[in-house]
């Protein structure tokens, strides 16, 4: 990158299409085309990571106040994975894809592409920094791709490092990072971009989609919402405290699949109090405030924003309450008694409060999650099958896990996204690499096919109309026996030529041997 666009991108003051221009003037190089690149880039992006886990572990405690251990095991483990699982697989995603063979088209030799979409955006939020903006990058890459990178504004330390070191370890001409809040979130959004892929809340989101709708810029949402749990009685009760608890308290709640809130049985809700309860002094033996264990709220309008759902709530606290305005601290806290319209169920409550709700049974639990948004992630406890598949097959959510909390969004192989409200398209591992890829189907039609396939040159007539209809139709699958079987194929009468053309000439060179 020129010294000037560098000091730009630093002041925060650019000319954004200017940016949009170098990183465009990066791509058609060519550079990201070979394999090779990708490769030497994602390891560079791993390396990135892993030279500096004490300066990102210092970004995160300061910007989050999360405790180092957090940080490894929820956001600098899952990263680093991210950029090596596409450092050694890149090449095998990339692959040309043969379709299927078939009579008609296989002379033709239909392919798919897979090839970079170009100049793509990563806008991503405060609550899981790196993750969520170099997870996605490592899938950029390797689907060779330039990127801009615009992380949260919430996160001071994290974005000034990662402005720092992006430029350093990766190719400037073709990866950059721009800081900044609204306005200049804004203005980047007026360009036109190869695909967005947006982290957030689904209010910005909508801001995002009418934004990307204005320059037709495809747009991946990795949304939230309000993630339920529901539990069975058979549970392992002390299990199911456990993992549910620390979803609940993991980086103070302010995680986009953590369970929002529990629906239990009525006649099972003092035991699973208790043994929430339980688990919550286990793990702040001293007290969640003095722990350096949990984690602080990012902001102070986010922070108020929860204690005014906490202070209008009309359930009962049976754990927790308190907080602490000058720390951005909320304890864990249990609220039972709550009904379908309390303040604490009318958005996603993104800390570490947990509304308790009481149903009669699993029917009632199901129909409570069915009449409000589909979910980001739903979570079922229960040691009964039945019960598990009742809930799953009756409902839609992105993920659905059963007997733990938040661990899909690290599970290799699986796809993590939303569905409606909570997001459209997904990310992590391959995943990631289809986002930013884009299928290109390539024929390569040889002039003899016009042989059989001149039916579709005017003039038209009966008889080109005839043919068409034998070989173009697709066969139906009969409803009875007078539907018969459908109509043969173009490439039949392909192979028929080819056979046919090849006795002819074997025929003519056998006759002119025997002259
Ligand atoms: P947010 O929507 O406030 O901000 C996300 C990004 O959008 C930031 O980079 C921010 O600068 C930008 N932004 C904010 N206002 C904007 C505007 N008016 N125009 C353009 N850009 C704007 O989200 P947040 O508070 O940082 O994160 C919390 C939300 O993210 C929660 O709803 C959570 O569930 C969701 N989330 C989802 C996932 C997922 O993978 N599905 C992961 C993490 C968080």
């Amino acid at each position: 990158m020129s010294s000037t666009t560098s000091a730009i991108l630093n002041t925060g003051t650019s000319s954004f299409s200017q940016v949009r221009s170098h990183l465009k003037n990066g791509f058609k190089t060519g550079r990201t085309r070979p394999i090779q690149f990708r490769k030497q880039q994602l390891l560079a992006l791993a390396y990135l990571i892993k030279d500096n886990i004490p300066r990102f572990q210092r970004a995160l405690a300061s910007d989050l106040g999360r405790s180092d251990t957090e940080t490894i095991v929820l956001e600098i483990g899952g990263t680093l994975g991210e950029a090596v699982d596409a450092y050694h697989n890149v090449a095998k995603w990339s692959k040309h894809e043969s379709v299927p063979w078939s009579v008609n088209w296989f002379a033709m030799k239909p392919t798919i592409r897979k090839e970079p979409k170009g100049v793509v955006l990563i806008i991503s939020p405060f609550n899981y920094p790196m993750w969520l903006l170099l997870g996605p990058l490592a899938g950029a890459i390797a689907a060779g791709n330039a990127c801009l990178l615009k992380p949260s504004e919430l996160t001071p330390a994290f974005s000034a490092l990662v402005a720092e070191l992006v430029p350093k370890y990766l190719d400037p001409e073709l990866y950059a990072v721009i800081n900044g809040a609204i306005p200049e979130t804004t203005k980047v959004l007026e360009l036109q971009w190869d695909h967005i892929m947006y982290t957030g809340g689904p209010r910005v989101a909508s801001i995002v989609l009418t934004a990307a709708a204005k320059t037709l810029s495809p747009v991946t949402t990795e949304l939230g919402g309000k993630s339920p749990a529901v539990i069975d009685p058979s549970c392992d009760l002390k299990l199911t405290a456990r993992r549910l608890m620390w979803g609940k308290v993991a980086n103070a709640g302010q995680t986009c699949v953590a369970p929002d809130y529990v629906l239990v049985p009525k006649s099972f809700l003092d035991q699973f109090v208790r043994a929430c309860k339980d688990v919550l002094k286990d793990f702040y033996p001293e007290g969640a405030e003095s722990s350096d264990s949990f984690c602080r709220i990012i902001s102070a309008s986010h922070f108020a924003r929860i204690k005014g759902l906490l202070d209008r709530t009309e359930g009962q606290i049976v754990y927790g309450g308190s907080t602490n305005e000058e720390t951005k601290f909320i304890e864990p806290t249990l609220v039972t008694g709550v009904n379908a319209d309390d303040s604490l169920m009318r958005e996603e409550i993104f800390g570490p409060v947990l509304p308790i709700v009481g149903v009669d049974d699993v029917d009632e639990a199901i129909e409570f999650i069915n009449a409000r948004d589909h979910p980001l992630a739903l979570y079922v406890f229960s040691t009964n099958s039945a019960f598990k598949s009742k809930v799953i097959d009756n409902t839609q959510s992105g993920s659905a896990v059963m007997n733990d909390t938040i661990i899909q969004a690290l599970a290799e192989g699986l796809p993590f996204g939303g569905i409606g409200p909570s997001g459209s398209g997904c990310n992590t591992g391959k995943f990631s690499f289809d986002t930013f890829t884009h299928l290109r189907s390539t024929l390569d039609n040889p002039g003899i096919m016009d042989y059989i396939m001149s039916f579709r040159y005017p003039p038209y007539n009966a008889n080109k109309r005839k043919l068409y209809t034998t070989f173009m139709f697709p066969s139906l699958p009969a409803r009875t026996a007078a539907d018969g079987n459908g109509a043969p194929k173009w490439g039949i009468l392909f192979i028929a030529s080819v056979l046919a053309a090849s006795s002819v000439a074997l025929i003519g060179r056998t006759r002119l041997g025997s002259t």
